[in-house]
């Protein structure tokens, strides 16, 4: 059974970049017959808010983006992460660190790793990489190889701030959700070696991941809550849907100008453009 997630930041309202995100996850999973999760990823305190987490639910649910099950929230599951953290240095494969940015860079950029032998007691904790994966197939992409130093660092499991890194809640989430398949933009596919690499620990079967092409402004850069991207007018969601779908180049037959009709029209669309069987 395929199991699919879509699982934003609260950090702010969702804009065209993440309902394309939300459709992209959302059409392969019902184009497989599966199971679309949301998962709120509220751990970053000082960049999320609750009522963030709110209006994007509400979003999703005005384009017809129904959930599976219930809404998954990342604070409600800080002492599953914690647990996972401590055993993973009893185990000997995570380390405390208290190297300053300026230390990394001044390593071109890439963790020094001499900290590792420090013995330190507080600080980050990082994961020690003991067997970098650095190549995985992409469903959409191929073969990706990733040889960037950095992108195959000793990751940080826990941030300096006490506050859980998104790399080690977004792998211990996805397994406890059984999350089969994983769509999302490729600005993240830069941390799947890390995720392999935890898969790797925990002794767990990998997702199948598949990462599309982010939107970009005029100027080049990725559409986010940073660069102040507009938050989605809730009045339009057939406008919207159907400029995502554009981007997606997921062709919607004209004519299909309600919300299920675009989708149910999306999710065809998805399976021809995929090679998988429609029904
Ligand atoms: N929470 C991440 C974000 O909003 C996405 C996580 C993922 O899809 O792996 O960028």
């Amino acid at each position: 059974m395929y199991i699919g997630r879509f699982a934003p930041s609260p950090s702010g309202p969702l804009h065209m970049g993440s309902l394309v995100a939300a459709l992209a996850s959302y059409l392969d999973a019902k184009a497989h017959n599966g199971l679309w999760h949301l998962r709120i990823e509220d751990l970053d305190t000082p960049r999320c808010d609750p009522k963030y987490s709110s209006q994007i639910q509400s979003t999703l649910s005005h384009h017809g983006l129904c959930w599976d099950g219930s809404v998954l929230l990342q604070s409600n599951r800080l002492h599953i992460y914690q647990r996972n953290i401590e055993e993973i240095v009893s185990e000997s494969c995570g380390y405390y660190c208290q190297c300053t940015r300026k230390m990394i860079k001044d390593n071109a950029g890439v963790h020094p790793s001499s900290c590792k032998l420090n013995g330190h007691k507080s600080g980050a904790i990082r994961f020690h990489h003991f067997q970098q994966i650095s190549t995985f197939t992409d469903r959409f992409k191929g073969n990706v190889a990733m040889d960037d130093s950095d992108t195959l660092d000793d990751f940080v499991l826990l941030r300096k701030d006490g506050i859980v890194a998104y790399n080690l809640a977004v792998v211990v989430d996805d397994i406890s959700q059984h999350i089969n398949h994983i769509v999302r933009g490729e600005d993240l596919l830069t941390t799947t070696p890390s995720h392999l690499a935890l898969y790797k620990y925990f002794n767990q079967p990998a997702p199948s991941y598949a990462h599309f092409p982010v939107l970009k402004d005029h100027n080049g850069l990725k559409l986010s809550k940073q660069n102040h991207a507009p938050a989605i007018c809730n009045q339009t969601p057939e406008h919207n849907l159907k400029l995502a779908c554009q981007f997606l180049e997921i062709d919607i037959q004209s004519g299909q100008n309600s919300i299920n009709g675009i989708l149910n029209n999306a999710i065809h669309s998805w399976r021809l453009k995929h090679g998988l069987v429609d029904g």
